[in-house]
């Protein structure tokens, strides 16, 4: 049995605990906030309440593998997961509106023809083909298995690209992009090219920079489906946290790590504000550009300051409480689309201003745990934005007067929320900065092969160069999301091994 300490209790660092103290470690979990779950917040006043960060979980399958291996109880005893459907709705500038069906890729392809022409279902097809071939080049080595020692193939898209012929077989090649997808694959269309940047935008990847294997992000939303944890997604986090209590982790909250000790070239423990704690094995689960960035550890041959996140966006939200009950045949999750593309990848690569009518995703549960009763309504807008230090959210006036044009934008789309509004509350990146220590409040982004943006490439692997020391989470390999920091987890779990 190893004494374990893992720093950060978001879900990386609660789904790591859970499974290393059923493999017998003995687990201590030391957490700079008051809570656990890390991004995975919730925020409630008057009868309301708001996740205020993930609201949707994808490849819920990485939790149903946690509940098992950690328990009796598989993840549907645990919590009650619902299909969100339809999928999604999406608003066009120009006026067109298509719902999308959750986990049917041919009613997609029917819903596509039906809004955009006949013919379109089946040029969305021919791409989600595409990023299926993504999926299966990349699923095992970029979400299921520890990074490779030589992580080389990984920077090769896996897209498939035609063949060039002609006179572009002699000039250099340039790698796609999702745009060059939009382009070439799906002809242009607006609607199209939205929809295939959507997914990617929401993760933070700007769709001129994603590269075209991005696609993957969209094929596996519609393939495997998007869900909703009953009670909001907060209610995941409660739920691995009782499996860690069950399990006898030890939880100290209010507890900051100052300090990796590192002797003899092995991670030993941590320094806290309390004292030493000392262990066998460290496990970071708190973000890995800040640990190194702030001087927790030292990753052998880098300054701290290369550990700079580069151009990687943040999330906006504004919370609604709103009067009036929620209207009939409102759907779960609405899209509505930036009023200028151009502009938006604009303000998300070259670090802001944030865009003034950018892509909202507008999620409405009709679920009464958030709500105080069925005369009102809670709703979350939330786009993403430049991080903090791009832009100064904290600026006085700034974030509100931000709040107000998302609520503006939505409602010339037709949602009307402004009038109902009895209160709100606005969320930078810096709230997430500061409530979870995310270097500028960056949201990280998932893991692709092949991306050509600096900020998207490969992370840090789950084993660090220091022996002892183990990194999950946003910031390390596979990368940021739910799904994703819950496999660092289980891939870390699997290199320490049973006690
Ligand atoms: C607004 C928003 C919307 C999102 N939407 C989605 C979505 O719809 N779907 C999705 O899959 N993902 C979404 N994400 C991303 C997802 O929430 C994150 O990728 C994931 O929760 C990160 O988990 P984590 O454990 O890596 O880090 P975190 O949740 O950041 O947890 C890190 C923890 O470490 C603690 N910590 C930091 N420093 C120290 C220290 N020195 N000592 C001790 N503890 C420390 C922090 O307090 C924190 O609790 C969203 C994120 C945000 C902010």
């Amino acid at each position: 049995m190893a004494k374990i300490v893992i720093i950060g209790a978001g879900m990386s660092g609660l789904a790591a605990a859970s499974r290393l103290a059923t493999l017998g470690h003995r687990v201590t979990v030391c957490e700079a906030g008051g809570t656990y779950g890390g991004m995975v917040g919730r925020y409630e006043r008057d009868g309301f309440a708001f996740d205020t960060g993930p609201g949707l979980l994808t490849l819920p399958a990485v939790y149903r593998d946690l509940a098992l291996k950690t328990g009796k109880e598989p993840l549907e005893q645990l919590v009650e997961l619902a299909p969100v459907d339809p999928e999604s709705r999406h608003l066009f500038p120009d006026g067109t509106a298509v719902s999308l069906p959750n986990a049917s890729r041919g009613g997609v392809s029917q819903a596509l023809d039906a809004a955009f022409g006949a013919g379109s279902g089946a040029l969305w097809s021919e791409v989600m083909n595409r990023g299926r071939a993504v999926w299966e080049a990349t699923r095992r080595p970029l979400l299921e298995e520890p990074l490779p020692a030589d992580p080389t193939p990984l920077r090769t898209d896996p897209y498939p690209v035609p063949p060039r012929t002609g006179l572009a077989r002699l000039r250099k090649p340039v790698p796609w992009t999702l745009d060059t997808v939009a382009r070439r694959q799906l002809g242009g269309h607006p609607g199209l090219t939205a929809l295939l940047g959507e997914p990617a935008l929401r993760y933070g990847l700007p769709p001129g920079q994603a590269p075209a294997g991005a696609a993957v992000l969209a094929y596996m939303e519609q393939s495997f489906g998007v869900w909703y944890v009953k009670g909001g997604l907060r209610a995941l986090a409660d739920a691995v946290y009782r499996r860690c209590e069950l399990r006898k982790v030890e939880f100290r909250f209010d507890t900051p790590v100052t300090r990796v000790i590192v002797e003899e070239g092995r991670a030993r423990g941590v320094e806290t504000a309390d004292g030493r704690i000392d262990a066998d094995l460290v496990v970071s689960a708190m973000d890995t550009g800040a640990l190194f960035r702030h001087g927790l550890a030292d990753w052998p041959g880098m300054r701290p300051e290369d550990w700079e996140p580069v151009e990687v966006p943040g999330r906006f939200s504004v919370l609604l409480a709103l009067r009036g009950p929620r209207p009939e045949g409102t759907v779960h999750r609405t899209v509505v689309h930036a009023a200028d593309p151009a502009a938006e990848e604009n303000a998300l690569s070259l670090s802001g201003p944030p865009c003034e009518r950018p892509t909202v995703q507008v999620l409405r549960p009709d679920d009464p745990a958030l709500r105080p009763d069925d005369a009102h309504e809670s709703v979350v807008l939330t786009a993403t934005v430049p991080a903090q230090d791009d832009v100064d959210w904290t600026a006085p006036g700034f974030a509100d007067h931000y709040a107000d044009r998302l609520l503006a934008h939505v409602d010339a789309a037709g949602l009307g929320l402004r009038e109902r509004v009895l209160w709100r509350v606005v969320r930078t990146p810096e709230d997430t900065r500061r409530e979870t220590g995310a270097l500028f409040g960056a949201v990280a982004q998932p893991v692709l092969a092949g991306s050509p943006a600096p900020s998207s490439g490969l992370k840090a692997a789950n084993e660090s160069p220091v022996p002892g020391l183990y990194l999950i989470g946003g910031g390390a390999h596979p990368g940021g999301g739910l799904a994703r920091v819950g496999m660092s987890a289980c891939i870390a779990a699997g290199l320490i091994g049973p006690a």
